[in-house]
């Protein structure tokens, strides 16, 4: 196989390290080392935005560092970019994927970076120039910025004006979260097809154009009022999925076909009961079992990285993103595939074999990552089979009711009793073509929330605390019995 990912990742940093003076700066850990806004890492920009905003020289052991480059991992389940909801569904997003980067701190600029990505994709991994599109910022009134003609204009020397595209705020002006170092952006995309005009389909969420790769021009800082102030000095800062890339040279249509995939759809094979992955996709894949597939495969990836970075599946914060998919991806494991309980730990070697030489910190840490996960399918393993048989005699009894909805409190029930995650809750209904009360299971979320700030405040008190407790209890019954309605005996 020619281009391996590990060879596609190793050509990637030797072109911009040996080619254009780049200096290999590490990937940052996915738990964000310092920063209270991140949930996770999700660009490789992260580790660098204390120098993009002028709060630290950009030094590197061998003095002042200009360039930088690397693949740095990045997880995107949780906050501005989470993209949890489509892995599975699609054959180009995952939590855990790894981005190819290159940076400039206050160095070089547009011109440069439009050139060496272009040489980059063309020359040296040699794509058909023919299938590659290009788009550019078309201004934004509300940002009150112009269109970014100078993009426009490098491209045009590589691409004809019907594969230049302007593309507004959404897609071509990059954040990395609500405030922080940002700017418009050029972006690469890709045409799997080719011999058309794919133009119509540049980020349609047509998995058969897909966005390869972002070079963020960062010129402004994004204050908490969402104002823009510009920074003192310019930056490149450009991102790429190495999955995503290594799918078009290997010549795949999804990701999940590219080498790095393959040991552990083999494995799932082994546990699951439903046969091997057949690639369908959306309408095609009526019995779920391929996004089954395709939803553990990444979730083992996500969950190994996180835990061996430091993370830890929990109720709140970061470690509730990481009990999120695990348990998303025991779901479709045990529901879906018919593997049994116990499953999800064995996939863990199989994703540390696979990035045993690019990620040593991996195997470094096997034994605490097999012990946590398997602590935390165990723990959900019993309420996972009484939340699905909750669920079968739910969805009779809304079909019943002629509704089409779960409600608010139902959801509430899942998540809080039964240990459901309001996504995964979301996800099986969207199965059975029902809705969720968003609305109302989170108005269910603040008065749990309201109610047990009660509780701590007048268990503080001590035996007066108690006292009023069962005064206002009583009182609500009485109340109850007034308006002739019936009262739980929930804490008030
Ligand atoms: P998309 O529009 O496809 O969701 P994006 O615009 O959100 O991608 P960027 O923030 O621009 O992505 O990230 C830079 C690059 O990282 C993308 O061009 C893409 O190649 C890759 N990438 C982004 N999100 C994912 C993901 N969830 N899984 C795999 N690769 C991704
Ligand atoms: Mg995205
Ligand atoms: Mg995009
Ligand atoms: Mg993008």
């Amino acid at each position: 196989l020619k281009w391996s990912t590990d060879n596609v990742r190793k050509t990637f940093i030797d072109y911009f390290q040996s080619q254009h003076s780049h200096t290999l700066q590490p990937s940052s850990p996915v738990v964000p080392l310092s920063d209270p806004t991140l949930l996770f890492t999700n660009a490789g920009m992260n580790q660098f935005k204390p120098i993009f905003l002028g709060q630290a020289d950009p030094v590197s052991v061998l003095g002042k560092l200009k360039r930088a480059t690397n693949s740095q991992k990045c997880i995107r389940a949780g906050g501005k970019h989470n993209d949890l909801e489509d892995v599975g569904r699609d054959t180009y997003h995952h939590t855990f994927f790894e981005m190819l980067g290159t940076w400039s701190f206050g160095d070089y600029f547009k011109k440069e970076s439009i050139t060496w990505s272009w040489d980059l994709l063309t020359t040296v991994y040699g794509l058909d120039e023919t299938r590659l599109y290009a788009t550019y910022f078309k201004g934004d009134e509300g940002l009150g910025l112009p269109a970014d003609e100078e993009a426009r204009d490098f491209w045009r020397q590589y691409l004809p004006d019907n594969r230049i595209i302007p593309c507004d705020a959404k897609d071509n002006f990059w954040e990395m979260g609500d405030t922080g170092p940002c700017g418009p952006c050029t972006e690469i995309h890709y045409d799997r097809v080719g011999g058309r005009d794919a133009s119509a389909l540049v980020n349609a969420d047509d998995p058969e154009v897909i966005e390869i790769w972002n070079v963020v021009f960062i010129e402004f800082n994004k204050d908490e009022e969402g104002g823009l102030k510009p920074l003192p000095e310019k930056h490149i800062d450009t991102g790429m999925g190495l999955e995503r890339l290594a799918s078009l040279l290997q010549n795949k249509n999804s990701n999940y076909d590219i080498d790095i995939f393959q040991g552990l759809f083999a494995k799932i094979n082994d546990m699951s009961k439903k046969g091997p992955y057949g690639g369908l996709v959306g309408e095609d894949d009526v019995e779920l079992r391929d996004t089954a597939y395709r939803a553990i495969a990444d979730h083992a990836r996500a969950l190994a990285f996180a835990i061996a970075d430091g993370a830890v599946p929990s109720n709140e914060g970061r470690g509730y993103v990481l009990r999120r998919i695990l348990r998303r991806g025991v779901r479709y494991g045990q529901q879906i595939l018919g593997c049994e309980r116990g499953f999800f730990e064995h996939l863990i070697p199989i994703v540390l074999e696979t990035f045993k030489e690019a990620y040593p910190e991996l195997k470094a840490k096997e034994n605490d990552i097999i012990e946590i996960i398997r602590d935390e399918e165990n723990a959900f393993s019993t309420m996972l089979d009484r939340g699905i048989t909750y669920f079968e005699e739910l969805k009779v009894e809304l079909k019943k009711g002629g509704r089409d909805t779960v409600s608010g409190s139902e959801a509430f029930f899942m998540y809080d009793t039964l240990g459901f995650p309001i996504d995964l809750t979301e996800l099986m209904a969207e199965e059975a073509g029902l809705k969720v009360d968003g609305e109302g299971f989170e108005a269910e979320m603040t008065a749990q929330k309201d109610r047990s700030r009660m509780d701590r405040k007048m268990k503080k008190m001590g035996a007066s605390g108690q006292i009023i407790l069962e005064l206002i209890a009583e009182q609500t019954v009485y109340l109850a019995k007034e308006l002739g309605v019936e009262a739980t005996d929930d804490n008030p």
